[in-house]
């Protein structure tokens, strides 16, 4: 299974991640706020991820990691 990293204190919150993810991996809990006062994205549902980095090439901010 891939692994996903989100340096959840680098992002800002723009969802461009949660958009791009063609299995809707990514998400936003609600619960979850980072140093900065930014909901960041979240990995919802790994075992969903076929690993094409979309959404770390998306990422503004590189807060993203793919790793096969
Ligand atoms: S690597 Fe692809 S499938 Fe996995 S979370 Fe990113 S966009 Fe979604
Ligand atoms: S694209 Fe980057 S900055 Fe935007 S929500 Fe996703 S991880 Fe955060």
């Amino acid at each position: 299974m891939p692994t996903l990293t989100i340096q959840s204190d680098l992002c800002k919150g723009c969802g461009l991640c949660v958009d791009v993810c063609p299995k809707k991996v990514l998400g936003f809990d609600p619960s979850s706020l980072n140093a900065k006062g930014y909901r960041p994205a979240s990995v919802l549902a790994p075992d969903a991820c076929v690993a094409c980095a979309f959404c770390a090439r998306m990422c503004p901010d590189c807060c993203i990691t793919v790793e096969r």
